[in-house]
């Protein structure tokens, strides 16, 4: 896997030496001397990750990190801050400066490319998300449901039960964390499974066992395998850290875990599940919102067009019939007129749920227009769509639509055309056009009637349309 990646230091020899081992792997290198030239090429070169030097005349490392951290154009590029202390203090102020990592100088190679490797990789998760955010956010509503990235999360701490687990346990408790703590792997995986935490955070001899068999778990489980991972491990321990980092394991704490770099590093893990999280709710929700219609819930064409297909060659296999009936709403310009605009939406909305009411769940109701519905019932031959439809034409004249007009509330009624054909025989339009066809002989007879469509097949000239009540 190739990337990006920014190095950044006011020392040339540094700057030199990084880009030197980073280009032996293939890395594609770009280099800043200080920080405003930094957060330039963050903006227009956009690095995959930023290696930065914490101390630089002028803006030090902290400040140019919050900065790309600030900017919403920027904030999900990772950064990792290189320094010359292995100051706890130092990581600290970082994390709190929004660094995704450390490293110490002189730099480790394994933890050099381990942590290019599992950042990026992370990125190139997040920017798929936020390409399919950025086309979706066309449909999607004007969105205010911001993300709150910065709430306390549910956390599974899984540790033997000694002095160390009483402290972790504590310490996140006092920043609002939930904790549901676990002492062995099993326990860990059904825990994870069960309450979707933000974080599992896993000690490296928990229960006895093989922690990174747990952590391999979480990740190949479809349902656990977007939680964060930080595991606690024996300082020096590189290969098995290796090893971790490449089974997908987030970021990890030495032992004995640091108070504040545990706060630090929790937080940072727990932010990052809420982000991708919200992205996910949000792209779900404007996939939703892509194919529904927004003032009836109904689904709109978009949905039909695209449903029809997958569901018509599903049937088609099973040699089954599929009907599609086609509604509207008669003189409804009348109730436009005398009650007004706002009346009229109100009756299409009630109409919407009458008509969520009387189908099976099989079926999909569509807003096909101003005042048209389509309804889609798979596995319906023509004289159980037309019961069907008959039904809801009754139901809806059963009772007034109430608007909040003076009037308060006004008869509706509908004309309904069915057709019905041999899944895979024919084609939406096809379909539409005859099940148009019937409701315009509905309406012509002027009886607000059911007309069914014919049976067709391929090729079949259509047969006069007969009329019943
Ligand atoms: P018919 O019995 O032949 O169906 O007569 P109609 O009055 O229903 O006639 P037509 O289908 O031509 O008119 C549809 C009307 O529906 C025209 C338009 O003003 C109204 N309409 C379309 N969309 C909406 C909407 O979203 N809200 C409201 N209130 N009215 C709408
Ligand atoms: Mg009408
Ligand atoms: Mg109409």
């Amino acid at each position: 896997m190739s990337a990006r990646v920014l190095v950044v230091d006011d020392i040339a020899a540094n700057v030199r030496l990084l880009e030197a081992k980073l280009l032996i792997e293939y890395y594609d290198v770009i280099t800043a001397n200080d920080g405003p030239t930094a957060l330039a090429l963050v903006a227009e070169r956009s690095p995959d990750i930023v290696l930065l030097d914490v101390m630089m005349p002028g803006m030090d490392g902290f400040d140019v990190c919050r900065r790309i951290k600030a900017d919403p154009a920027t904030a999900h590029v990772p950064v990792v801050m290189v320094t010359a202390l292995s100051e706890v203090s130092d990581r600290v102020q970082g994390l709190e400066a929004g660094a995704d990592d450390f490293l110490t100088q002189p730099v480790n190679d394994i933890a050099l490319f381990a942590r290019i490797k599992s950042l990026v990789r992370l990125k190139r998760a997040t920017d798929e998300w936020r390409a399919r955010e950025t086309t979706m956010l066309r449909f999607a509503e004007a969105g205010d449901d911001r993300i709150d990235v910065n709430a306390p999360g549910r956390i599974v701490l899984a540790q033997d039960e000694n002095r160390w687990s009483g402290r972790i346990l504590e310490t996140l408790a006092k920043h609002g964390h939930e904790l549901i703590h676990v002492s062995s792997s099993t326990a860990a995986l059904a825990e994870a499974r069960k309450s979707d935490p933000h974080l599992v955070l896993v000690d490296d001899r928990v229960g006895g066992e093989d922690a990174l068999r747990l952590c391999s778990q979480i990740r190949s489980n479809e349902e656990t395998r977007h939680i964060p991972i930080l595991l606690m491990i024996d300082q020096g321990n590189d290969r098995t850290l290796v090893t971790a980092l490449e089974l997908g394991v987030n970021d990890y704490l030495p032992k004995p875990v640091d108070r504040d770099e545990l706060v630090a590093r929790s937080r940072t893990q727990v932010r990052r599940k809420r982000f991708e999280d919200g992205l996910r709710a949000k792209f779900q929700q404007s996939v939703a919102a892509a194919v529904t219609d927004s003032l009836t819930g109904l689904y709109n064409r978009r949905y039909l067009d695209a449903h029809f297909e997958a569901m018509s060659s599903r049937l088609a296999q099973a040699g089954k019939m599929l009907s599609l009936v086609a509604l509207d709403i008669d003189h409804f310009k009348v109730i436009n007129d005398t009650h007004g605009h706002a009346a009229g939406d109100e009756v299409l909305k009630t109409l919407a749920e009458r008509i969520l009411a009387n189908l099976r769940g099989l079926d999909s109701a569509v807003r096909h227009g101003g005042e048209e519905f389509v309804i889609l019932m798979p596995d319906s031959p023509l004289a159980s769509a037309s019961a069907a439809a008959e039904r809801l034409r009754v139901a809806v004249a059963a009772e007034p639509i109430k608007i909040g007009a003076p009037a308060g509330a006004v008869s509706v009624t509908v004309s309904i055309g069915v057709a019905s054909a041999t899944a895979g025989m024919v084609s939406l339009e096809d379909l539409i056009s005859r099940a148009d066809a019937a409701l315009y002989e509905a309406k012509r007879s002027g009886r607000n009637c059911v007309m069914r469509g014919i049976e067709n097949e391929p090729d079949e000239a259509p047969r006069p349309i007969a009329a019943t009540r």
